[in-house]
């Protein structure tokens, strides 16, 4: 699926970057918004009201982090991170600011495209109700709570069927482990993150045809999860 006409806030300092950006997003029929500093990069996003922003993280005036923030203080727009910062607690920090996804440097633009579509969708598919997807050969209906696979009924405990319609929530992007611990379990229970092993595992095994090599509960490690409903495997991520 194409979003003709979207457009797309560049927040980055380095003008090839955004030179290369705004060509290959042109190409694919993307309207292209570039923002070379975090303060214009939040002005730009009120004044433009972009579908998506891809922010970097280090600029000059200030963090892409408050960037994401001010653009979170109003707005639920898909944002993608697109940073040289590669530490765990820079994504989880991202992440849980407000960030749908995270990209590191160097990136492929073919990657980097999947990711616009991906979040655009999922913008224009926000509505909660009466949602099915689809898993491969599993099937799960979020309103009625009820999954099948292979054409039989599977039976998901209350607490796996709240993990599986909070990852769906948010197809495609990243649920970090506090986010999921929070949702489902409540706030006092944010650091355990062992729960979210376990319930995965259990998860997987009923729902995913190699429960060893997950091709739809996708583990981004250290962070959290991903629910990817398409057949495509997502390289570099392999369940634990
Ligand atoms: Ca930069």
């Amino acid at each position: 699926m194409t979003h003709p006409g979207a457009t797309v806030l560049i927040v980055e300092d380095e003008p090839e970057i955004r030179r290369f950006l705004r060509s290959a997003l042109g190409a694919e029929g993307f309207k292209v918004v570039e923002s070379a500093t975090a303060r214009r990069g939040a002005i730009d996003a009120t004044t433009h009201k972009p579908d998506m922003a891809i922010i970097d993280l280090g600029l000059p005036d200030y963090d892409g982090i408050d960037v994401i923030r001010q653009i979170r203080a109003w707005s639920p727009m898909p944002i993608i991170v697109l940073s040289a910062r590669t530490q765990e607690s820079s994504k989880i920090r991202a992440f849980e600011t407000g960030a749908d996804d995270y990209i590191t440097k160097p990136f492929g633009i073919g990657e980097l495209l999947a990711r616009i579509r991906v979040a655009l969708r999922r913008a224009l598919h926000a509505t909660p109700t009466q949602h099915t997807i689809t898993l491969g050969e599993a099937d799960i209906d979020i309103e009625s709570r009820a999954a099948m696979r292979a054409g039989k009924a599977v039976h998901l405990t209350p607490t796996e069927f709240r993990i599986v319609a909070c990852l769906a929530k948010h197809l495609g992007m990243v649920v970090t482990h506090k986010q999921l611990l929070t949702e489902v379990w409540g706030p006092q229970h944010a650091s355990d993150t062992h729960y979210l092993r376990i319930y995965l595992k259990q998860i997987r095994d009923k729902l995913e045809v190699d429960p060893v090599q997950p091709r739809h509960f996708i583990t981004e490690t250290g962070i959290g999860y991903r629910l990817v409903e398409s057949q495509r495997a997502t390289p570099g991520t392999v369940g634990t």
